[in-house]
């Protein structure tokens, strides 16, 4: 510990949540030199604002520049951030090029960032009970029952104290308020409606005489027989259950209720019960999986970081858990970190079977109240394995052991708007590095760069070459669309070797999946006669037909608009669909098979929170046969009885303009597949595609990861691209497409003495406008020389500063993305 002269001023370096170019300092008066400790909040006030920042640093060092003004009060009586997170928030401002105030932001659960604009809402549960409040929080409490909110500022009216945030911090603590950006988030429970008998019909001959009443309303009496069923089996019964076996409507049953027979009772479930501390790893791992198991902990004597190369469904989850059960017997934390999107409750279920109540889940559905919670078990050790996406890097850690980075090569890790713009397995190598604890990054379909570095001896590589049970890996075959054609003369949406495959699947009861990566009816009308396409009116981008709200819809902006019936350019009536989206396949599908039960997965059908897990499980209990997806479907789910994958449209996966695309396209369709057969018989995969003679096909046909990484590296390294350089993209934007125009250019002129044999632009990206903002980039594509990185983003920070000194370019945009993906 530092000793400090007695006499001398002390000061502290404060991060508040805003995008500040640097961390300013506040004195600290002498009454409040015993409670200051870095990592708590100190409530500061800048540019006539309050907020309650953390402290990075208590020191002597007094500014020359200006006179500091002094911290109001420290919030807390110990640091709710510990030094190893600053640490962690340092780096990443330093590397993702933004301050560390919106990592901050990021990072903190919002009950933490109380600032002069934060509103505070009654929080109606309390009640009206104040006689455990002291006098201030009375005043407080009370002024909030009347007002139901308050602004902070009005607080000080109400307080006429200047210290106002420790009233509110333990009025929030209490219960008795809380922050309103909480209500953004919509948080509610999830309540369900209970059925049961009336009392009058407890007894069986009371239930015989019911059921002969009711022979003349057959739908009610099935009603009743389905709620005996399942008071047999459950024991409650859901309203819902009920219907579905009875196939029979809610005003149904509400005639019954009404008549009082049934009671209906409506109940708050918990989504995530609380489970046993119990640990049962009741599986043994086969010998492949042992020896992969020895390897990795053999590979982390020699390099922190190990990639498991694992090929889809050969367990590479169940390597997870023996490695998590030995960090947990050390009484170390696990981080267990998946893609958004992929932490579904399959997953979750998965885990807890083995794990139960070891299991603390963490993503960015959760509500402030839930974030604080885990918050605090996490930095108490009580949370030992953390399941979460990538904003659980942010938790504070106690004594983390182990990291495990699944699906690594998911795209979905890069954090896109707002900054920090972090990439989540990145920065989980760095948070490991910082509590010195081994980490496993997990794929089928390892990231180039990830597989490179494991090539070079930078980090360890282990695979695993075979699924479990030695099933065999998914047979692909190419369906050579180019000489057939689909409805209106246009591409094919169920060639008819598919259409054979998927009858032979639904006959023998099995299940399908169909990848498409476009989402609505058709990607576009166009005009039969001059080829027009309808475009957005506020992006450079062309509208997608959504054939069950009858719209037309832009996929940037959002904007819906009405289906044209006349083409804007020649005024000809007739239109064509080009191309095809989910919902058209959805349609085709119930025309070719009427009695087949299909389901469409994509981001318009499964808007809600649960509506995406309540599909997967839907599909996972048989009550779907076809399930048509984009994306979504790929992701790590382990489905027992789907034996055939179809991928409509390879060439959509092959084809775009990205130096990542056979990489991407790799991936995805190995991913896609990996649903196939997990369980049983070889599964099935057919493609259905006009190129067939791409290399990336014969690839995926072998399951051949190492050939598409031999094929793609010469170009990689030809035209600079990761993993040779490390991109830097700049984005400017503006209303005006002149100023963005002459801005970019200033820009690039700014950096070409330095840097640019590394720059590519400025130029205007693929779609170059969207809600009326005029886009254009910049990218540099530098060495991986720590040095050059470290000056080129100090002269891109520098730049950015003088941009917005010119007076024509002040309010231009600058938007800087590290390692873009
Ligand atoms: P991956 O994550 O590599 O795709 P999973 O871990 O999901 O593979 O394993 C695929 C399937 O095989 C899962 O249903 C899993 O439960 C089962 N499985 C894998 N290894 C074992 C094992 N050692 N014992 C029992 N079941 C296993
Ligand atoms: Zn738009
Ligand atoms: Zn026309």
């Amino acid at each position: 510990m530092e000793i400090f002269e007695p006499i001398s001023t002390l000061y502290v370096t404060v991060v508040i949540p805003l995008a500040l170019p640097q961390n300013y300092t506040w004195c600290l008066p002498e009454h409040l030199q015993s409670l200051a400790q870095v990592g708590s909040r100190a409530e500061v006030v800048l540019r006539n604002k309050k907020y309650a920042g953390i402290i990075t640093e208590i020191h002597n060092r007094k500014p020359d520049s200006f006179k500091p003004k002094d911290v109001l009060n420290i919030l807390d009586d110990a640091p709710i951030v510990l030094t190893n997170q600053l640490k962690f928030w340092h780096w990443m401002a330093q590397y993702y090029m933004c301050s560390e105030g919106e990592v901050m932001q990021a990072a903190l659960p919002t009950h933490f960032k109380l600032s002069s604009e934060s509103v505070l809402l009654f929080h109606e549960a309390y009640g009206d009970d104040f006689s455990e409040l002291d006098d201030e929080e009375y005043l407080l409490a009370e002024a909030l029952l009347i007002r139901k909110e308050l602004r902070i500022v009005e607080v000080q009216q109400i307080l006429t104290a200047s210290h106002v945030y420790p009233v509110i911090k333990r009025l929030i603590d209490k219960g008795v308020c809380m922050v309103w950006e909480e209500l953004k988030e919509q948080y509610r429970p999830r309540i369900e409606s209970y059925v049961r008998l009336a009392p009058a019909y407890a007894t069986e001959t009371a239930v015989s005489a019911l059921l002969d009443e009711m022979g003349k309303a057959p739908k009610q009496q099935a009603i009743i027989l389905s709620l005996l069923h399942f008071q047999r089996v459950d024991g409650t019964v859901k309203q819902q259950s009920v219907l579905k076996k009875a196939g029979a409507s809610s005003a149904q049953l509400k005639a019954l209720v009404e008549k009082g027979v049934l009671l209906v009772e409506k109940r708050t479930v918990d989504r995530i019960p609380t489970l046993p501390l119990a640990m049962n790893l009741d599986f043994v791992l086969s010998n492949e999986q042992q020896s992969c198991l020895n390897a990795i902990r053999e590979q982390w004597l020699k390099h922190p970081v190990c990639l498991l190369h694992g090929v889809t469904g050969s367990g590479k989850t169940q390597v997870y858990m023996k490695l998590m059960e030995e960090a947990i017997a050390a009484g170390k934390q696990v981080l267990y970190l998946l893609p958004e999107i992929a932490l579904t409750a399959q997953m979750i279920r998965r885990l807890q079977q083995y794990f139960g109540g070891y299991i603390t889940i963490y993503h960015s559905k959760f509500n402030g109240n839930e974030r604080v919670e885990i918050w605090n078990k996490v930095k108490s050790g009580q949370a030992r394995i953390v399941l979460g996406a990538r904003s659980a890097l942010f938790l504070p850690f106690s004594d983390l052991g182990l990291v495990i980075c699944d699906e690594e090569h998911d795209p979905s890790f890069k954090q896109q708007d707002p900054a920090p713009r972090y990439h989540g397995r990145d920065a989980a190598i760095y948070l490991a590095s910082i509590y010195k604890a081994p980490l496993l990054l997990g794929s089928a379909t390892p990231s180039m760069e990830s597989y490179y570095h494991a090539q070079n001896g930078k980090y360890g590589l282990v695979t695993l070459n075979e699924r479990f049970g030695g099933l065999a890996l998914p047979q692909l075959e190419v369906i050579d669309t180019r000489n057939m054609l689909g409805p209106d003369r246009t591409k094919v949406i169920i060639s008819p070797p598919l259409e054979a495959a998927l009858s032979q699947v639904l006959q023998a009861g099995k299940q399908a999946i169909l990848f498409q990566n476009r989402r609505g009816y058709a990607p576009y009308q166009v005009c039969q006669s001059c080829g027009w396409i309808p475009h957005c009116k506020q992006c450079d981008v062309s509208l997608t037909y959504h054939k069950i709200q009858n719209k037309l819809s832009c996929h940037y902006c959002g904007t819906a608009y009405p289906v044209l019936t006349q083409c804007g350019a020649c005024g000809n009536h007739h239109f064509a669909q080009q191309h095809f989206g989910t919902e058209r396949i959805e349609e085709t599908l119930l025309e070719l098979f009427p009695s087949a039960r299909v389901a469409r997965m994509d981001i318009d059908s499964v808007r809600g929170k649960y509506a995406h897990d309540q599909l997967i499980q839907q599909f996972e209990q048989q009550q779907i046969d076809i399930l048509v997806g984009t994306q979504m479907v790929v992701k790590g789910l382990d489905f027992e009885h789907v034996s055939l994958v179809g991928i409509l449209d390879g060439d959509a996966i092959l084809g775009f303009a990205d130096f990542r695309v056979n990489e991407r396209g790799y991936q995805l369709m190995e991913q896609v597949s990996g649903r196939a057969g997990r369980k049983g018989q070889q599964g099935q995969v057919l493609v259905q595609m006009r190129n067939i003679h791409h290399p990336v096909l014969s690839f995926v046909q072998r399951h051949c990861y190492e050939d598409l990484y031999a094929y793609e590296l010469p170009n990689r390294e030809q035209f600079q691209y990761p993993p040779f350089t490390r991109l830097i993209h700049c984005q400017f934007r503006h209303k005006k497409l002149e100023v963005v125009q002459a801005a970019s250019r200033v820009f690039a002129e700014g950096m070409r003495t330095g840097y640019g044999v590394y720059m590519v632009g400025p130029a205007v990206p693929v779609v170059g406008r969207v809600r009326n903002v005029y886009l254009q980039e910049l990218l540099f594509k530098l060495p991986k020389d720590p040095r050059i990185l470290h000056a080129c983003k100090h002269m891109l920070s520098q730049q950015i500063i003088l941009l917005h000194q010119h007076k024509d370019f002040r309010s231009v945009g600058v938007v800087i993305d590290v390692d873009m993906v």
